[in-house]
């Protein structure tokens, strides 16, 4: 995928002093592209001889303990002072994998704090905010990864890829494709890919690692949300799933154990849409999937308060479960009058 070169150019510029004081920053509930692209751009970057400091709101999913230099990544809920120094000392910023400050939730105001710190965005979502000195938006990649993979190529060369960083870059291109399965799977990604792969990565280790970690609870809440939360609604098109803080409890959920159960509905034959709540003490995370041209970053934006992907957002909920699933079923409702599930059959 071709970067815009003037873009290329003011980041070589800005990486041109020496000894910088860089933080990276990625999203609340960081997923496998955001510590990707955060743990192989710390790599670069130091390389380059800047100081770097990797920063996300709140804990990452035990299912990527096993990624190399994980435990040098500072959650601000756990450790708030580290990561406000880091912050406030800070001459860039990196902001990976996320479109909107108030995605960092906690977060934003810290980083609101330190004006004189040049922003960066590197991003794949749609919509960005404004308010950054530079910004690599490329909604049209698959993972922040994929992005970051083309930048370090036109900045640098792919040489200065290691095989700990082609490890991290892989996590995010294979995640948030869904295991190669989503959106914009295009030969240059495949292309990316094989260098990857000549740099010695264990794909199916990878695989392994972050698909056959989980807990027997999980398996189980899984089978309970499908037989006993899953419900099919407008005509076999649109599903919703939900699990309640109690629910979870009688599981011993941890976070990330909900990874995945949003896309299940859709292995349905006819089946566009599909949501699932997830109670919290201050409100519900709301996860949608899509299929075909369904946009549910749309529905996101318009019903829930949020964003994301074409085929693939997420928004919150300030009301009771009961209350969010009647809006649910009444904005799916609406959403299909105004021809938001009229697309072209689906293969
Ligand atoms: P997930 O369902 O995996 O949490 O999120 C799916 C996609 O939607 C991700 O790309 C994520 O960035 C986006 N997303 C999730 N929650 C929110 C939200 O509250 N606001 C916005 N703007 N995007 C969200
Ligand atoms: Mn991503």
């Amino acid at each position: 995928m071709k970067i815009d070169s003037a873009k290329i150019e003011a980041l070589r510029e800005l990486l041109a002093a020496p000894h910088r004081k860089i933080v990276l920053v990625a999203h609340t509930n960081p997923d496998g592209d955001a510590i990707g692209a955060s743990t192989a751009w710390r790599d670069v970057l130091a390389a380059m001889g800047h100081e770097v400091t990797m920063i996300v709101p709140n804990k990452y999913p035990y299912f990527l303990d096993w990624m190399p230099d994980i435990r040098e990544v500072v959650i601000f809920r756990f450790a708030p002072e580290r990561a406000l120094e880091a912050i406030r000392g800070a001459d860039i910023v990196f902001c990976l994998d996320f479109n909107s400050l108030s995605r960092l939730e906690a977060l934003s105001d810290a980083l609101a704090e330190n004006t004189a710190a040049r922003r960066v965005l590197i991003d794949h979502h749609l919509s960005p905010d404004g308010g950054f000195d530079l910004q690599f938006s490329y909604p049209q990649s698959s993972s922040t990864c994929f992005l970051l993979y083309c930048i370090i190529e036109q900045l640098c060369g792919t040489e200065v890829i290691t095989r700990k960083m082609a490890e991290a870059l892989y996590v995010g291109m294979m995640t948030d494709t869904g295991n190669f399965s989503f959106s914009f799977l295009t030969p240059a990604l495949y292309r990316a890919l094989a260098v990857l792969v000549e740099k010695g990565i264990d794909v199916a280790g990878i695989h392994n690692s972050v698909y056959n970690g989980y807990t027997e609870d999980r398996a189980r809440l899984f089978g309970y949300a499908i037989h006993r939360k899953m419900n099919i609604i407008q005509e076999g098109t649109a599903a919703y799933m939900s699990l309640t803080e109690a629910e979870m409890r009688r599981y011993r959920f941890q976070q990330g154990d909900s990874e995945g159960f949003v896309n299940y509905p859709l292995t349905i034959k006819k089946m566009k849409m599909s949501a699932m709540f997830l109670g919290h003490h201050k409100f519900i995370r709301v996860s949608l999937r899509s299929r075909g041209d369904v946009d549910v970053n749309l529905f996101a934006r318009k019903y829930f308060d949020g964003g994301g992907h074409k085929n693939a957002a997420g928004g919150k909920s300030y009301v009771s479960m009961d209350e969010t699933i009647a809006h649910y079923i009444r904005s799916v409702e609406e959403f299909a009058r105004e021809g938001g599930l009229d697309t072209p059959p689906l293969r």
